[in-house]
């Protein structure tokens, strides 16, 4: 057996582990044999195409192989070493944008190598992949990259929004489909420099028009494009294991927006159209009122004659390694008879299944944490609802205020409760850059300061 069909005997096992992957990961019990497969699948992987580049290349395309690949790991490891749970989705978009623009590169090397072709028509379609290449990995390219610089707060996260902008997102499109049909007839230089400019453009403005609420689907959404431009590269480099694996992330990243999409109450299609059918809301002057505060030991009090009590975890949990604490709390709650129970947003946190990852950590019993839907309707019966560090999450301006932003998600509706207790340090925004109304209402009391610390002083005091 020649090289290159054991290569592509191993891309085929590759392909076969990461769909076992992607099966395993969609099941709590079986997400750990799911890392595994891809894990055992990408070495697989990697390990037949070094294999194929030595058996092909020169001396001087090998050393640079290995000078990369040593770069990488290098850099991979260091980074996955040091990166935060809450930094995980900003760690994530920036991997994209690399995806992006390996197929940027992949594109042009395809157009600088003037490859000669059996037939026209063969031409005419390697000259498609190009451009339709070089266009899907540069608007993955700028799009992750203002998604990063958006989820690491060094932008920020309120949607850009520019005089028409529908109008040059699909300008930008139209004028994309021109170029590919002028570029196929006529494979100029400056067209595929036109392109490439038009899409970084595209990328960039496509998620800064997105609000801060959204940016769950964004990420999920790049992760699509990310899968789409890989596959694009790999028709390129005739790879069938980039065709197979980039369309398995295209079409899994874009059914996981789409379910996102549907749990947010959001349009798929105003949602990748780059917050299509968004309009720019004023900023929010209105006089809500004052907020009252409570102390540690006023809450423990709150809680000893509680009968029923909700926790909604948020953001601010993370941040604050809270969940040790609250897992302690729940235990002496419960070990008094008090019911205990949480209730997660999906869109908690910074990443799907953020809080679930954590209280699992922390211990807390799989049967009293509750998805939304299954707390909501019990929420008006509860004595005392804890907020750690949530905000948009709990913010009925989504239920109640049309004009608000956030209008229209589902929250979980804790001001229904009797007594609603805020741990957060201030009065800030939540991540959606939307004052929060809960903080205001008649039983809502703030209890300021580091969720963590808060909790400690509710446990000593108990
Ligand atoms: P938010 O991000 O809305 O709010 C978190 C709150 O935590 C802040 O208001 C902050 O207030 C508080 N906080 C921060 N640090 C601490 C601390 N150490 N102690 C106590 N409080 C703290 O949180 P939610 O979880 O309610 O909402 C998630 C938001 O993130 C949504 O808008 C969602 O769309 C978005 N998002 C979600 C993703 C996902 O996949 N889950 C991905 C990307 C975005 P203060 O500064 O006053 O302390």
């Amino acid at each position: 057996m020649n090289v290159e069909s054991a290569a592509g005997a191993a891309y085929i096992v590759a392909a076969l582990l990461f769909i076992m992957s992607l099966a395993g990961l969609s099941k709590h019990e079986t997400a750990k044999a799911g890392i595994g497969y891809g894990i055992v699948g990408m070495a697989i992987a990697l390990v037949a195409t070094v294999v194929l580049v030595v058996d092909e290349a020169e001396t001087l395309a090998i050393v640079l192989l290995f000078v990369a690949v040593a770069i990488g790991a290098v850099i991979g490891l260091w980074r996955a070493r040091i990166v935060e749970m809450t930094g995980m989705p900003e760690l994530i978009a920036l991997l994209h944008s690399f995806v992006g623009l390996a197929a940027v590169l992949v594109g042009w090397n395809g157009y600088l190598e003037h490859k000669s072709f059996p037939s026209q028509a063969l031409e005419d379609i390697h000259n498609a992949e190009i451009f339709i290449g070089v266009f899907i990995g540069a608007v993955t390219f700028t799009g992750s990259i203002v998604a990063n610089l958006k989820l690491s707060a060094k932008i920020n996260s309120a949607p850009l929004v520019l005089p028409g902008k529908n109008f040059l997102n699909l300008g930008a499109l139209v004028l994309f489909v021109g170029l590919t049909v002028w570029f196929v007839i006529d494979p100029q230089l400056w067209l595929l420099i036109a392109v490439t400019v038009v899409a970084l453009a595209l990328g960039w403005h496509l998620v800064a028009s997105i609000g801060g609420g959204d940016m769950p689907v964004v990420v999920s959404m790049l992760n699509s494009y990310s899968g789409w431009a890989a596959a694009a590269a790999g028709f390129l480099l005739n790879n069938d294991l980039l065709i197979v694996t980039g369309a398995l992330v295209g079409s899994s990243g874009a059914y996981l927006s789409y379910i996102m999409c549907k749990a947010m109450n959001r349009s798929f299609i105003s949602v990748i159209a780059g917050g299509f059918g968004i309009e720019a809301s004023g900023g929010d002057d209105t006089d809500y009122g004052d907020h009252r505060e409570i102390t540690a030991d006023d809450t423990a009090e709150l809680l000893r004659n509680a009968s029923t009590v909700v926790i909604t975890p948020g953001y601010g949990m993370a941040v604050a390694q809270a969940q040790y604490p609250v897992a302690d709390l729940t235990r002496k709650l419960r070990e008094r008879g008090v019911d205990v129970r949480f209730g997660i947003h999906p869109v908690a946190g910074r990443l799907p299944g953020h809080m679930n990852v954590l209280l699992a950590e922390a211990k807390v019993p799989y049967d009293i944490v509750l998805e939304m839907d299954e707390v909501n309707d019990d929420l008006a019966d509860t004595t005392v609802v804890l907020v750690i560090g949530a905000n948009d999450t709990v913010n009925p301006a989504a239920a109640e205020d049309p004009t608000s932003p956030i209008a229209g998600m589902p929250v979980l509706r804790v001001w229904e409760a009797e007594n609603v207790v805020v741990f957060k340090r201030s009065m800030a925004a939540g991540y959606a850059g939307v004052q929060n109304p809960l903080f205001f209402r008649d039983n809502t009391q703030m209890l300021f300061g580091d969720a963590k610390e808060r909790v400690e002083d509710i446990l000593r005091s108990l």
